[in-house]
Parts: structure tokens; C-alpha cells; sequence
């Protein structure tokens, strides 16, 4: 199992490749099998990084793709933030509001996704020794 100081070395690794250096990760490492990661948003420039202890037992291809849908989440943030917000103003129903909400998370869970597999192989694998 690694150790905090090594998860926090090899998110630093991933942010300084995917040119997200200038944001900073409270990472916080859980026992929740319900997750495997999960990011949110302090400040745009503050995320919270929670990362689940079930994950580090997966094999290490699947820990960098997990690590970098969550990234990808902070580079796709304030499209969704933006998103969001018109869903408060337009005056739907709120029928109307939760289908176009949903629809709006799973659009981003998929963007993610496809790039988290697209880009994944081309970063750096975990070094846990
Ligand atoms: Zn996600």
C-alpha cells in the first residue's frame, strides 16, 4: 500500500503532465468502497482530491485512469459551471430542470471518460516501491 507522501508525488507527477500545475490538491485518502476517487471544487484553483484506499488494490493502469478522469474533471469545471447556472435561470420546470441535469452529468462523466482512456496510456504509471 503506498504511503500518502507517494500518492501525493504521483498526483504532483500527473497535474505537472497534464499542465494542471497551477492547481492545488488537498488529496485525502478514504475508506469508502462506494468510490474509487472522486474531486471537488474548493476555489477554481482548489480541489479537494478524495481518493478511496479499495482503489490502490487495483492494478496500477486502472489507479492512472481513475487519477486522471478525476483531473480531467477540473479542466472540464467551469464548462459545467456554466452549464449549471443556466439551468437556475431559464425558467424550466423543474421536470424539465432534473432531465437537463442529469443529461448534463452524464455528458460529463462520458467527456471524461474518453479522455481519461484517450490520454491515460501516454502519462506515467504509479511507482508504489
Ligand atoms: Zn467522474
Amino acid at each position: 500500500m503506498p504511503t500518502s507522501a507517494q500518492i501525493e508525488k504521483y498526483v504532483k507527477t500527473l497535474t505537472r503532465a497534464m499542465d494542471l500545475g497551477a492547481m492545488n490538491f488537498e488529496i485525502r485518502i478514504v475508506d469508502d468502497d462506494s468510490i474509487f476517487a472522486s474531486v471537488r471544487c474548493v476555489t477554481s484553483t482548489d480541489y479537494f482530491l478524495t481518493i478511496s484506499r479499495s482503489l490502490l488494490e487495483y492494478p496500477r493502469k486502472f489507479q492512472r485512469w481513475v487519477l486522471v478522469h478525476e483531473l480531467m474533471h477540473t479542466i472540464v469545471h467551469p464548462f459545467s459551471k456554466l452549464a449549471r447556472s443556466s439551468l437556475t435561470k431559464s425558467g424550466l420546470s423543474a421536470k424539465e430542470r432534473a432531465f437537463r441535469q442529469d443529461a448534463l452529468e452524464s455528458s460529463e462523466e462520458e467527456i471524461v471518460d474518453k479522455l481519461s482512456s484517450a490520454i491515460s496510456p501516454y502519462l506515467p504509471l504509479p511507482e508504489w516501491t
